[in-house]
């Protein structure tokens, strides 16, 4: 049992408090993504976790130990770190086999051990080799490989993919998660990057300033963002939002804004929106939502700025009234720069968020 669990967690560097009270808990075998924007306190979980870092308060057990002041070698813990950390005068043999020697593990063992990384890792080509003379993806594959031979309860890793280029972490990005079914260890994993945790996670904890702003799997994060944050966050390109007001209208409930705007909400959400109504109110559509022209579907006007044409479809950038507007519209489309276009609305994936408070309305 590795379970990682997190009580009252809390820490400050001198004065400043960086992480208030946080409880966390991560089941055995699970992988969780820690995500966030730079400086929200991802890596200084992490390290608590892995004992790099003193917990100022409250309580770190892994499995059944309570590990809060327990040293990081005691902790049963591998980091992978994003520079590698490779040992550069030794092969990635000695690399991987490494931290066995320094225990004194016998010669036999650490052989085998090694043998058994490199076979996992695709590495047997590459033994002798020093660090220097290897990709950054083999390198990064060294590091993991060097965990992997402690066979540790968890595994923690820390922006492992941020140096590879676009092409390698997708790769990587794969290949840590077939590790993850094939080794079935507990992992928490850091990240500033939305996609890799969407595409990597069991779960995802979305953290900001500290507070775990949302934690849950990849698609509730995209389809129920909990708040405006997590709704900004999580996706690319973004949410849109758009500022209004939700008003009664007969039976149902409509939005109003700049612009003409009135949409109708359908039936099924109304009742999820009665704290909103007579509200200011942001209006969240992704831009995914915006490209089937049904006629039944509400359209927003939409000033474009600039066009992305990406393939197979292209992205039409602009404002709606005074907010920010990206819409998805068709690779044929002959919409150019300075138009006005109308933007169908699928309401049915429309989010409402309360303007004081920022929590969604659902
Ligand atoms: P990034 O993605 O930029 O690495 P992060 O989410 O991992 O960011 P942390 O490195 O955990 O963030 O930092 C959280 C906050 O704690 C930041 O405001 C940072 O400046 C501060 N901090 C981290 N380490 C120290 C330290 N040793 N001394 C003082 N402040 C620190």
């Amino acid at each position: 049992m590795s379970q990682v669990r997190l009580d009252q967690v809390t820490k400050s560097f001198g004065s400043v408090a960086v992480i208030p009270p946080l409880d966390l808990v991560i089941a055995d075998k699970e992988f969780v993504v820690l995500v966030g924007p730079s400086g929200c306190g991802k890596t200084t979980t992490l390290r608590m976790i892995a004992g790099l870092e003193q917990a100022t308060s409250g309580e770190i057990r892994i499995g059944e130990r309570d590990v809060t002041t327990l040293r990081p070698g005691l902790r049963n813990c591998s980091m992978v770190f994003q520079n590698y950390a490779l040992y550069p005068h030794m092969t990635v043999a000695e690399n991987i086999g490494y931290g066995m020697k320094v225990r004194g593990t016998p010669k036999e063992d650490i052989n085998a051990a090694v043998a058994n990384a490199a076979r996992i890792l695709n590495l047997g080509a590459y033994l002798n080799r020093k660090p220097s003379a290897l990709s950054g993806g083999q390198r990064q594959r060294v590091a993991i490989g060097r965990a992997i031979v402690r066979q540790p309860d968890v595994f923690l890793f820390d922006e492992p993919l941020s140096n590879l280029d676009a092409k390698l972490r997708i790769e990587m990005r794969t290949e840590i998660k077939l590790l993850h079914r094939r080794l079935q260890t507990t992992i928490v994993y850091v990240t500033h990057d939305q996609v890799e945790a969407m595409t990597m996670a069991d779960r995802v904890v979305v953290m900001n300033q500290g507070r775990i702003e949302q934690a849950a799997d990849p698609i509730t994060l995209y389809e129920s963002p909990k708040n405006l944050f997590v709704a900004a966050f999580i996706g690319a390109p973004s949410m849109n939002f758009v500022e209004g007001r939700l008003e009664a209208d007969g039976g149902g409930v409509v939005f109003r804004a700049d612009g003409d705007v009135a949409i109708t909400v359908p039936a099924r959400m109304v009742k999820h929106l009665s704290a909103g109504i007579g509200q200011a109110v942001v209006l969240g559509i992704r831009p995914e939502h915006t490209m089937t022209a049904d006629p039944a579907f509400p359209t927003i006007r939409v000033h474009v700025a600039d066009i992305e044409p990406l393939g197979p479809h292209t992205l039409a950038i602009g404002k709606a009234g005074a907010s920010a507007f990206t819409a998805q519209i068709h690779a044929a489309s002959r919409v150019r720069p300075e138009d006005m276009i109308d933007v169908p609305i699928d309401p049915e994936k429309m989010h409402f968020f309360l303007k004081s408070t920022g929590e969604a309305l659902r």
